[in-house]
């Protein structure tokens, strides 16, 4: 029997890959990706490995979960280690809990392999603190996809001393902008809006809450991108920053 890895790539740059992450790609027969997983770090695998794309997007499901669980399986019962390579981390917003628990119920072993998870990774990149002892000590994750958008409770989640993420919420800004305003939160409450992260590409956007809309839409932004709104995702004010320079010289 084979084993499943369920392995997360993190945000996009090689260099952000862990070592087992990188150890493991570059030694199994077969590497079952998604389509957050950059062609660098693919171009990392075994010259003779097999890679399979089971891309997922908001609009496309190139292959039902199902299917993938069953493929995992199928494969490691054959004998093969299997790379199961998902962006990020396997554990946020990345259906690795189904994924694992298919294979555990199929007797096929499965070991996780932590990632960089895009919010980490953006944060990073975009050099916004997402905790800092003068502006927030909460930190929330929330998928802003469309089903049950206006359901899901996320009173409380921003608002003062506090950061909110939101992963997949490109198409739903508007809502979800609107959302966050009826619950409470100010309209000039910080956001910036991370596109690419990590990649050559990255773009860092910043607007008041109630411009997210106007801006995703002017500058059309396109999804993978990551909404963090709160203190933290203020401009860094360089005038100031600037200015200390200048006295410490
Ligand atoms: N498991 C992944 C998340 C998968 S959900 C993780 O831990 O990051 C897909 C969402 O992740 C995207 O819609 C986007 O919101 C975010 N995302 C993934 N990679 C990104 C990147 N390089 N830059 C910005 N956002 C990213």
């Amino acid at each position: 029997m084979g084993t499943v890895h369920l392995v997360g790539a993190g945000p996009g740059d090689p260099d952000l890959l862990t070592l087992r992450a990188a150890r493991l790609l570059m030694s199994v027969p077969l590497i079952v990706h998604d389509g957050l997983v950059s062609t660098e770090i693919l171009a990392m695998a075994r010259s003779d490995a097999r890679l399979v794309s089971v891309a997922k997007s908001r609009s496309r499901h190139s292959m039902p979960q199902d299917e993938i669980n069953a493929l995992l399986v199928r494969e490691a019962r054959a004998g093969r280690d299997v790379v199961r390579l998902k962006g990020g981390d396997p554990f946020i917003f990345g259906r690795g809990g189904e994924e694992a628990e298919a294979c555990r119920a199929a007797g096929v072993a499965v070991e996780i392999v932590p990632g960089i998870t895009s919010a980490l990774g953006a944060a990073a990149a975009a050099q916004v603190p997402l905790t800092h002892r003068d502006h927030a000590s909460i930190v929330s994750f929330v998928a802003g996809q469309c089903k049950g958008l206006s359901e899901q409770d996320w009173a409380g989640l921003a608002g003062k001393g506090r950061t909110l993420v939101i992963f997949m919420g490109v198409a739903t800004s508007a809502s979800i902008a609107e959302k966050l305003m009826a619950d409470g939160l100010s309209p000039g409450t910080p956001v910036a809006v991370i596109e690419n992260a990590t990649r050559a590409d990255m773009r860092v956007l910043r607007a008041p809450l109630a411009g997210l809309a106007g801006l995703v839409e002017r500058e059309r932004v396109k999804s993978p991108a990551l909404i963090v709104i709160g203190e933290v995702a203020a401009e860094p004010d360089t005038s100031v920053r600037a200015l200390a320079l200048e006295i410490a010289r």
